[in-house]
């Protein structure tokens, strides 16, 4: 097998790299905050809110000192919130433990909260120059195409045949961290998943794919598990301008996010019997219904509407005025129904 072209990606990538503003320093938050963005997220995405986070918060210490309820505030819209609270845990971590900087070594960033072994990896290849190969899909598929591994991917087995190839010649290079950058971007420009343009890239010469037709079949797709139907009911209860909302558990789906009262089911029918069973003698009227495609699931969300009288208690719940609702961490489709409008005739 060829050895890998690290020759002819590096000078692709000095013409080409795009100028992202992580990449002007290579500052290890900001290079952290950038990984953390770009996970299920595409770079045009995740820049307008990087840049806000980062004019607002600049390093970890102002971070550490945000409160929960601003950082999710100000991710509001990128999805997998997740991610935001581990970044505050990060930035918390190191400040109560008076941890100037994070250390540069992938084995060591593993220790640290919120950072896994891709993000520990990207970090110490891309912050700190170190020899280390972050996987993330775009670079599985163009290792996969260049080496004609025909593997089930992801596995453990296949990332270790990956780092075997790429290792040796980090530590030959000098640019670890363009290494690095190029093989996503090329992943996320030539090395596309249904248009390769193999004619036009760097790697077209080692590459063990003949044409952009056999380039489709790599990486080997798992066999998908079919989405399940999901059915939502959730109720809108108003008393006097104020809304019934209670905060979902820490696991989970949407941990810690808030919600009306809600059930799920197999069926529009039952999700609807059960919601009704949840908030008895109430006359439920419906709003809207919306529906999402998860990887997991499809899920239709029934929104109804009620009004109760001053007396009506749910346990577990609280009311509360139509600023607070607002300014709560909604579960997001919920969050955006609300502003919407909570009742039928608002949805005509
Ligand atoms: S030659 Fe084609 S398959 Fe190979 S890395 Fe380039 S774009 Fe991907």
């Amino acid at each position: 097998m060829a050895g890998f072209d690290a020759k002819s990606l590096l000078t692709w990538f000095s013409k080409h790299a795009r100028p992202l503003p992580w990449r002007e320093h290579y500052r290890p938050y900001e290079v952290v905050l950038s990984e953390f963005m770009l996970q299920q997220t595409q770079v045009v995405t995740a820049l307008p809110y990087y840049n806000r986070w980062v004019k607002r918060w600049p390093n970890w210490t102002s971070l550490a000192a945000a409160s929960e309820h601003d950082i999710l505030n100000m991710w509001a819209g990128l999805g997998y919130y997740q991610r935001a609270r581990r970044l505050l845990s990060l930035a918390q971590h190191l400040v109560s433990n008076n941890i100037e900087e994070l250390p540069d070594d992938a084995e060591t960033l593993m220790s640290y909260p919120g950072l896994g072994p891709y993000t520990s990896a990207a970090v110490a290849a891309i912050a700190f120059n170190k020899v280390a190969l972050p996987i993330d899909g775009n670079v599985r598929r163009v290792l996969s195409r260049y080496y004609k591994n025909s593997e089930m991917s992801p596995s453990k087995s296949q990332d270790e045949f990956f780092e075997n190839q790429l290792m040796p010649v980090m530590n030959r290079i000098q640019k670890r961290r363009d290494l690095a950058q190029a093989l996503m971007e090329l992943g996320a420009s030539h090395c596309s998943p249904r248009k390769p343009d193999c004619e036009n890239c760097p790697l077209q010469k080692s590459c063990a794919m003949s044409d952009p037709q056999e380039a489709l079949q790599y990486p080997t797709k798992k066999e998908r598990r079919k989405s399940e139907a999901l059915f939502v009911s959730y109720a809108w209860v108003e008393k006097n301008g104020h809304w019934l909302l209670r905060q979902r558990p820490d696991k989970g789906r949407f941990p810690r996010q808030w919600e009306p009262p809600q059930v799920e089911a197999s069926t529009e029918q039952l999700s609807f019997e059960l919601l009704q069973q949840a908030l008895p003698q109430l006359n439920l009227k419906l709003v809207s219904k919306q529906r999402r495609d998860f990887t997991r699931y499809k899920v239709m969300w029934c929104a109804f509407n009620v009004k109760v009288k001053v007396n009506f208690k749910l346990e577990g719940y609280q009311f509360f005025d139509r600023k607070s609702v607002l300014n709560l961490n909604l579960v997001p489709v919920m969050a955006m129904q609300f502003k919407q409008g909570v009742n039928p005739e608002d949805n005509a």
